[in-house]
């Protein structure tokens, strides 16, 4: 198959699950089980196809550096368990390390929290040329701290600005800080990796038994889960409000790893394929220049 070929076939992978446009998106209305109309025995396909996926998308991010015009990035998030180390790592396999950086945002530091809450973002920011991932992102301020709005206290806002509209004032910061982004070539792409509350209680159990899985159970998440329908709440909610053409949301379905990780390559590398990158031309002086330095180089002696 082609890089073309693939990159036809991408869409079919990431349509169903791309929202452009929040106002109709439904949470309900994606099944976190979905896998379209592959099956398991199609598994050893999708791996192949995901490799081929990750071959395209290293090609591109060759392109994508040698060209430094655009930046993308990338934002990751998802409840505890859904496979978001795991598809990082899986679908950036691939990519020269020098052209892209992945950064985690956890609990906010005491630096963090002595600015406004985009600031450990906007530092981040991938420059041109460069792919940038975020796994959770500044969208953890209008989640985690909406269902927890103890967290919100620790911002040290002036408490005149914290009013009922603060969420609505926070999506509307986050449309315009995309669309800022987007206006200067930084391509935004966001993933929510939707698992169900059953697959992430059996992974739960998996890092329990499984001593090489420990280190990633957490006895925090376990009590997240409490609040799981709080959770879904505010993620349809961020969805629809900051769902657009420029900085559209994947809502990809989690309960199966490998085609969690088919999707989000696809949409990658459909990402990368519309900007239409080329590796810079050499003009005819420079053309001239490269040939006699050939010339010089293949009169040399040794
Ligand atoms: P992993 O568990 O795979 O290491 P993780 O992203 O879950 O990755 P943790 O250290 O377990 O990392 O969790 C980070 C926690 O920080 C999450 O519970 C997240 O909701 C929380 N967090 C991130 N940003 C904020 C924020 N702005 N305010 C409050 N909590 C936040
Ligand atoms: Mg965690």
């Amino acid at each position: 198959m082609t890089t073309k070929q693939l990159i036809k076939r991408a869409r079919r992978f990431t349509a169903p699950f791309r929202v452009d446009d929040g106002r109709r998106f439904r949470l309900r209305k994606v099944d976190p089980g979905d896998t379209l109309d592959l099956g398991s025995a199609d598994k050893p396909r999708a791996k192949e196809a995901l490799a081929l996926g990750v071959e395209a998308l290293a090609e591109l991010q060759d392109k994508l550096y040698a060209q430094d015009r655009w930046a993308v990035l990338l934002m990751f998030q998802a409840m505890d368990a859904a496979g978001k180390d795991g598809t990082i790592k899986h679908v950036m396999s691939g990519v020269n390390p020098q052209g892209c950086q992945v950064v985690s945002f956890k609990s906010p530091s005491a630096e963090d929290l002595d600015h406004d809450y985009l600031w450990r973002c906007i530092k981040s920011v991938p420059e041109r040329g460069k792919i940038g991932i975020f796994n959770r992102s500044y969208y953890e301020e209008v989640l985690v701290v909406r269902v927890h709005p103890e967290f919100l206290e620790g911002q040290k806002l002036p408490p005149e600005l914290v009013t009922k509209r603060i969420w609505d004032e926070r999506f509307q910061d986050i449309r315009h800080f995309e669309r800022y982004l987007s206006r200067n070539g930084v391509v935004v792409r966001k993933f929510f990796l939707h698992v169900s509350r059953a697959e992430q209680k059996r992974r739960f159990l998996e890092r329990l038994e499984t001593p090489e899985k420990n280190w990633k159970f957490s006895a925090n998440d376990v009590k997240e889960r409490v609040f799981w329908r709080d959770y879904m709440r505010v993620y349809e909610d961020a969805i629809r409000e900051t769902a657009t053409k420029d900085a559209p949301w994947y809502v990809v379905p989690a309960d199966n790893k490998w085609f969690t990780r088919l999707v989000v390559a696809a949409a990658i590398v459909e990402t990368l394929d519309s900007l239409d990158l080329e590796y810079p031309r050499v003009d005819k002086e420079k053309r001239r220049q490269l040939e006699a330095t050939r010339r010089a180089l293949l009169r040399e002696k040794g």
